[in-house]
């Protein structure tokens, strides 16, 4: 293909910025391509991007020039930061019809993340409220399994005219998961701006409905597909879930950090300790197997919310592998434990979320019996 604007225009068509489902020439962030010879000028204006996203799409649109155009052009791109305040921008892509988006996530992986998304999800259906869970958890989605659908294919139906999908609904929550739409064997590589398209595609294109909480299974870790997820999903607040020893410590630090930066300032929530300890049956005595409270100091020590922990139960397991929430158990310590965080987590937002109208507050508080009304 000759080295020309038109031909370097229509290549970059296939280049996305981490985070957005747009092309970089339809979302306008392509300003101008000028060409000399055998270099390209490209200049590009972006909002808040973080470094990382910089530098992946300046090597995107080399790799694909280089690669489609001309192996031996010499590119140079220029890119203008234009400051959008990160909180405008993402209550612009609010979700019609949902009220709260929370994301559960954690720096490390199996340290149980996706069960404590579908409790806390179960506990509050139990209750009453309306519930969803995403389930975006690319490296391995567990959540159909813990929710007893595993191997459902969500059907594609028209809502006033559009093409939406219907969500899997189980114990009360609607469930969309990146799992039904990969085989449980197959290995995907995700590169983050493919993850962030996705996942972009289906909390937009899912019928949700009304919903009071739409809770997100984010995948572990705090690399740069997990940094495209957090900017480009319009999160309201944020839980993280660690376990107490210290090398998790040292990676939940690294969570909160993430969530903090400037270009991302989602509010964290609060943190929640699993297998903060372990009783024989039959037995008071805890056993702190992963050290004693690491996570509730960890909270004090940073200045942030502290939501519960969660003991090691060994029918908490068998409840997720057998696809039943263990938190739906009636009058057990397993659904108290869930309850109590429950609770703590919709107060919080409550007292966070400013756009909900006093009714809904009221609502929920009488629903979930936090107490964000007298706050
Ligand atoms: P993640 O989503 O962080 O990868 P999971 O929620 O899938 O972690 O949990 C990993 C495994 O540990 C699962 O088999 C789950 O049932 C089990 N597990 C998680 N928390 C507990 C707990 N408190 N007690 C017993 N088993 C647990």
């Amino acid at each position: 293909m000759k080295l020309t604007k038109v031909n370097i225009k229509k290549t970059l068509e296939n280049v996305n910025i981490s985070g957005s489902s747009e092309n970089i020439v339809d979302s306008g962030i392509l300003k101008n391509i000028q060409v000399f010879g055998d270099q390209v000028d490209i200049d590009l204006i972006l909002s808040n991007p973080t470094l990382q996203a910089r530098k992946k799409l300046e090597v995107d649109i080399m790799k694909i020039i280089h690669a489609d155009i001309y192996e031996k052009a010499k590119i140079n791109i220029n890119v203008k930061i234009e400051k959008v305040d990160s909180k405008i921008s993402s209550q612009s892509k609010k979700i019609l019809g949902v009220d709260s988006i929370i994301a559960v996530s954690s720096a490390k992986g199996g340290v149980g993340k996706s069960t404590l998304t579908i409790n806390l999800a179960a506990s509050l259906a139990k209750k009453g409220c309306k519930v969803g869970i995403l389930d975006a958890d690319i490296y391995g989605p567990s959540v159909p399994t813990m929710m007893d659908v595993e191997g459902y294919v969500p059907k594609s139906i028209k809502v006033n005219g559009e093409s939406r999908i219907e969500p899997i609904e189980s114990y009360g929550v609607k469930i969309m998961s990146i799992g039904f739409f990969t085989k449980l064997d197959q290995a995907v590589v995700w590169r983050g701006p493919m993850a962030s398209k996705a996942l972009n595609q289906m909390i937009f294109d899912t019928n949700w409905g009304e919903l009071d909480f739409l809770f997100l299974d984010l995948p572990p870790g705090t690399g740069d597909i997990h940094l495209s997820l957090v900017q480009s999903l319009p999160i309201t607040g944020s839980i993280i879930i660690s376990t107490p020893q210290n090398v998790a410590l040292a990676d939940a630090r690294r969570g909160i950090k993430m969530f903090q930066q400037d270009n991302i300032s989602v509010p964290i929530l609060g943190l929640v300790e699993n297998m903060a300890y372990f009783k024989a049956e039959n037995s008071q005595e805890k056993h702190y197997i992963f050290g004693e409270a690491g996570v509730r100091y960890l909270s004090k020590d940073l200045n942030i919310n502290f939501l519960g922990e969660i003991p090691l139960f060994k029918s908490l397991r068998e409840a997720s592998d057998f696809g039943r929430p263990g938190s739906l158990q009636e009058s057990s310590e397993i659904s108290e434990i869930f309850d109590d965080i429950s609770k703590n987590v919709v107060e919080q937002l409550l007292i966070r979320n400013k756009e909900l109208p006093p009714t809904k507050i009221v609502e929920i508080t009488n629903l979930v019996g936090c107490s964000a009304i007298k706050k």
